[in-house]
Order: C-alpha cells, then structure tokens, then sequence
C-alpha cells in the first residue's frame, strides 16, 4: 500500500513565508528529491540506482587517475544507461522554477545544489553552486576550466584540455574526488552570510553540502525544509513543509508574493 503523503497547511506555508521575507539573506540546498519530480531517478533510498545496482566504488576518482582512457571508453558506452536517459530528457519542474523565481524577486541569494542533472541552470538560477559538478560539462583537472561534454574533441582519449592540454574529466565529481575549489569558495562565501536556508527534496546528510545548513543553524539562522518526508535534520528544522517540491514551494512563492505585496501597499 502506498504511504499516504502529508501536505503543508496554509498555516505552516505562511508561517514559513514570514520568516523567509523577513530574513537578511536566503540561500538554499537542494537535493535528489527536488529532481524527481522531473523523472530523474535517486541514488539512494527506494528505487535508487545504487539500491537497485550496488553503490559505485568509493575510490572512483583513483580509479579514474590510474586509467582515464578506461574511465573515458566506460562514460562513452554508457550514455543511454538508467541514468543518462532520462537526465537527456529532464525538463525543469515547478519545484526548480519557484527557487528561480525566488531569486528574480530578490529574495533567494545563492543556491547550493547537490544535484548535477542542469535543471537549475536551465530554469535560469543565475547564483549556482554545483557541488556535485554537471553532468553536461566537464572539467580540466589541471586548471579547472569546463567546457560542454559535445565541444570536446573525442578523436584522442583521455581528450587534451584545449586551454592547457591537461586532463579533462566529467564534471561531475567522482567519490574521492576532492570539491573543486572554485565551487567549495562560492559555497563557503554565501553559506557566511546567510541567515535562513530552505533546504528543499534532501536530508542534508551529504557533506559538505550539508555542513553549509548546519552551520548556518548553528550561528542561530533559521532552517525551512521543503520535502516529501521526515528526514534526519527535520528535528533541527524551525519549520518543516511536508509534501512534494513542486508543490510546496510554488506556495511558498505565492505567500512571499503576497507578504510583499501587502508590505508595499
Ligand atoms: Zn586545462
């Protein structure tokens, strides 16, 4: 039988918005949750790819540096896998376009993704940080730059960085693999000024994505969760949304919306 999903009442969506338009500086950390909705499949958890297929090895990025030629064959032969199918078809969902809005409004000042299926960028967050990489980038291990997957030459593999002829590898960062630095410096700069966080379709248990909202509660901030469960942090959370993203935060967009409104007129 499937479990019957709780939702937010007005009261807790409003509650929530007040506190949002009232803070100094939003920022948010989103997680697989929010990209469900838009058909791409979790990692863990009930039909997650590594319940399903066992977790991949955790020295990835080693295994990478020891052969990249192997590691570039390997990402070539799986591009209509479980999981690169549908993340050539994802689409934004309602979830993705309320926290772009949220940014257009002024309110949401930078956001801290875990997820690197590009459903952010392509519904127009401009203040992005991709901890996790994008999947339809890659990236220069020597000097950082990235590039899109289908700009870089494939004649050679491993293929030569165009920029300084280093090693290029998927964006998306590898277990093992050290944040690359630039992305870890934006997170750390905005996590520093931050007094609330919407923590939205994660269980902020994945570090160092989760240490940003810890810390932010812990210097006396205020943590709103948007998710369709009870998750480990719900217990710190001052307010805690139940129900889909795609729902919950289109509402709290409004009740922002409408807080605003009333304070202007
Ligand atoms: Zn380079």
């Amino acid at each position: 039988m499937e479990k019957k999903v709780e939702r937010a009442s007005d009261a807790q969506i409003i509650a929530a918005a007040r506190a949002i338009a009232g803070a100094e500086y939003v920022i948010s950390l989103t997680g697989a949750g929010l990209s469900v909705e838009s058909g791409i499949p979790p990692f863990r958890g009930p039909g997650g790819l590594w319940t399903k297929y066992g977790e991949p090895p955790m020295n990835g990025y080693q295994i990478f540096l020891e052969n990249p030629k192997k590691a570039w064959e390997d990402r070539i032969r799986r591009q209509n896998d479980e999981l690169w199918g549908p993340l050539k078809v994802a689409q934004p969902n309602p979830g993705h376009r309320a926290l772009a809005d949220l940014e257009a409004m002024g309110v949401l000042r930078f956001l801290i993704t875990q997820n690197v299926d590009d459903l952010h960028r392509q519904s127009g967050q401009n203040g992005l940080a991709e901890i996790h990489g994008n999947w339809r980038l890659v990236r220069c291990i020597d000097c950082g730059a990235r590039f899109r997957a289908e700009d870089i030459r494939l004649d050679t593999l491993p293929p030569p960085c165009p920029k300084c002829e280093g090693l290029i590898k998927s964006d998306t960062v590898a277990f093992g693999e050290p944040i690359p630095r630039d992305v870890l410096g934006h997170c750390i700069e905005h996590a520093a000024l931050a007094d609330l966080v919407i923590v939205a379709g994660t269980s902020a248990t994945v570090y160092p994505a989760a240490g940003f909202a810890l810390e932010v509660k812990q210097r006396g901030g205020v943590l709103v969760e948007a998710n369709l469960y009870e998750s480990e942090i719900t217990a710190i959370c001052d307010f805690s949304l139940r129900g889909p993203t795609g729902e919950i935060l289109p509402r709290l967009v409004a009740a922002i919306s409408d807080i605003r409104r009333a304070r202007y007129s």
